[in-house]
């Protein structure tokens, strides 16, 4: 049997600026992850390892880098989930650690709940050995000017609630034992409300995996995200058509069609086949499945409307 892995690094209007760091950071987590697949490790073990390479790069919002709620501080999101026994692990509203995605993988592994938020999941993180660092670790000096610049032109509802996609993070990937996992994590929407959780760690919204129908990663617009159910949407797709490129295809042309969602998708079918599709200006992704040489880092960019 093959393998695969495919990662995003966020759906929006990224800037050409950004757009190699972007493409970078994406190539060395699917490789990250890649490398894990291939010494026989686990789908869960290479998303693990794919999003910490990327909470740990400070280019997205994800982990360390990540954006500012409106009282200047980061405040962070994750999930895992596990596709043969469909176990998840969940947290958010996190403010002192900096990969939680292992936080998330603790409690699939080490709790009786799926998910739990703040102070309890720092408690949490204490018990199980996951290092608790001081919230100013976490921010980076691009995102608190970003928070100055807004701070300076006023608290008004459109910078309140203006759709603001971000680099989310994620990813997927498929194991020689034939298992599906995914990963999210995520600092959120830029200036959100303290308390704010976004489609991120919620299951079959920011992520879904069933080995019997397909795993998908979103990222976009969290808001609308969770009104579509748009990870479980994908992964149904798979399961309907059988494509994993086509299901995404269509699980964001109604996204968009139906609310006008702004975001992107990344999937694996039962057989390790992936699959991509967005409604931004771009989306950040890389993959590597079996029979390629080396990993694809894409910057991709929407010509024209699905
Ligand atoms: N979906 C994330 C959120 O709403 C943002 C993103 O994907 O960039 O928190």
């Amino acid at each position: 049997m093959g393998i695969a892995i495919i990662v995003h690094g966020g759906a929006w209007e990224i800037p050409p600026a950004l757009h190699a760091d972007h493409a970078a950071g994406c190539r060395a987590a699917a490789e990250a992850g890649w490398a894990v697949l291939a010494a026989g490790g686990s789908a869960l073990a290479a998303v693990e390892a794919a999003v910490r390479v990327m909470e740990d790069d400070p280019v997205f919002d994800a982990g360390r880098g990540s954006h500012l709620n409106r009282d200047g501080e980061v405040e962070l999101d994750a999930a895992i989930m596990d596709g043969r026994r469909l176990n998840l692990g969940a947290v958010a509203s996190l403010k002192r650690v900096a990969n939680p995605i292992t936080l998330a993988r603790h409690v699939l592994t080490d709790c009786k709940h799926a998910f739990l938020v703040g102070p309890g999941a720092a408690r949490f993180a204490r018990q199980v050995g996951v290092p608790l660092c001081d919230p100013a670790d976490l921010v980076v000096e691009r995102e608190r000017l970003e928070w100055q610049a807004r701070v300076a032109n006023g608290f008004s509802p459109e910078t309140e609630f203006a759709p603001d996609p971000a680099d989310t993070v994620g990813a997927v990937a498929f194991d020689q034992e034939g298992d599906l996992a995914v990963g999210n994590s995520t600092g959120g929407t830029q200036f959100k409300l303290p308390g704010r959780v976004g489609d991120t760690p919620l299951v079959g919204c920011g992520l879904y995996a069933d080995n019997t129908l397909g795993a998908a990663a979103c990222t976009g617009w969290g808001e609308q995200i969770m009104k579509m159910v748009l990870a479980k949407t994908a992964v149904d797709q798979i399961a309907r058509l059988g494509d994993a490129m086509t299901a995404a295809n269509v699980a964001i042309a109604y996204f968009q069609h139906r609310i006008g969602g702004l975001g992107g998708v990344i999937c694996i079918s039962p057989e390790g086949q992936v699959g991509w599709a967005f409604s931004t200006p771009n989306l950040a992704y890389a993959y590597r499945t079996t029979g390629m040489t080396e990993t694809t880092a894409v910057l991709g960019a929407r010509h024209s409307a699905i």
